[in-house]
């Protein structure tokens, strides 16, 4: 007897009937957050109890100057990094609420026009906010999940997600460069200890007792601060691009512009607010409110590449 094939109708509902609406596991992002929390904790400790004394220690024993300046720089960086770090990951602000349409449509049960319903979350969600299967929320103007902070980059954050990797590549740097400067004086890298700057060499050399933990320790913190070093370059590099063009990553990704013909500093006030607020964000750690609410867009006519 010949099988009778299904419509594309019946294709169409069972496939929607199978769609996973659950959230799924954070375990990438548990690790994210498991790795920078104890890389943060671990290199400020490195870097006030071996790294700076060792790097301001003059040949007669006593600190050079500049030594209490820079514990006090390493402090700073680690209250900003960690607190901004904070104020990245606490992102409620973003999460989509029924209340939100109340406000603006209260007369209308209909979903609004430029927004959608979300099939998830069953609630109709404005334009540019996207569902997050990591987090279980629409997120308000969503750039993308950070699996640094276990948390959406949305409308709400994304300032103090950039400040966050701009302060990470100063910390990131400077912690690379004390721990070759430490390593370099200990296991001089111009002679034949140059080997044991490759991390499977280095933990050859460490089995064999022929370098001490403290020196294999701090050689797998410089792999890991340089690895850092790079993603948080890309990161930021990416952001600052994708701000002065007005987009999300989202829409980058898919080719959308929602603006055209608009000036970059507009596109930054989107992000940023106020320059005087920005200013003061960069140097004291604070949750400033944004300059709208990320609900409403004047979407243009989209845009594709090309065209
Ligand atoms: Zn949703
Ligand atoms: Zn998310």
């Amino acid at each position: 007897m010949q099988r009778r094939q299904a419509t594309l109708k019946e294709k169409l509902s069972e496939h929607y009937r199978k769609r996973d609406f659950k959230a799924k596991k954070q375990t990438a992002s548990t690790a994210g957050v498991v790795f920078f929390l104890s890389m943060l904790v671990t290199v400020v400790l490195e870097g006030l109890v071996v790294l700076l004394p060792r790097y301001y220690t003059t040949d007669d024993g006593s600190m050079a100057s500049g030594y209490r300046f820079a514990q006090f720089l390493c402090i700073w960086l680690f209250i900003e990094t960690s607190v901004n770090w904070y104020n990245t990951y606490y992102d409620v602000a973003n999460r989509v609420t029924k209340e939100m349409k109340a406000t603006h449509y209260p007369a209308t049960s209909e979903t609004p026009p430029g927004w959608k319903n979300c099939p998830t979350c069953l609630l109709d969600a404005p334009p540019r906010s996207h569902h997050c299967s990591l987090c279980n929320y629409c997120i308000l103007k969503r750039d993308h999940h950070c699996f640094v902070t276990g948390s959406c980059v949305g409308y709400h954050n994304q300032r103090t997600f950039v400040v966050f990797c701009l302060y990470t590549l100063i910390s990131t740097a400077w912690a690379a460069f004390l721990q070759f400067c430490y390593l370099n004086e200990e296991l001089p890298i111009s002679t034949y200890w140059a080997s044991f700057y490759f991390p499977l060499a280095g933990l050859w050399q460490y089995l064999v007792g022929a370098v001490s933990f403290i020196n294999f320790f701090i050689l797998i913190h410089l792999c890991c601060t340089l690895v850092s070093l790079g993603l948080v370059v890309f990161f930021l590099f990416w952001q600052l691009v994708i701000i002065a063009r007005g987009q999300t990553s989202f829409e980058a990704w898919k080719q959308i512009s929602i603006y055209r013909r608009r000036a970059v500093l507009n596109n930054f006030r989107d992000v940023f607010g106020e320059l005087q607020n920005f200013l003061l964000l960069l140097v004291v750690p604070l949750r400033l409110p944004m300059p709208a609410d990320g609900i409403k867009w004047v979407i243009e006519p989209k845009e594709e590449k090309g065209h």
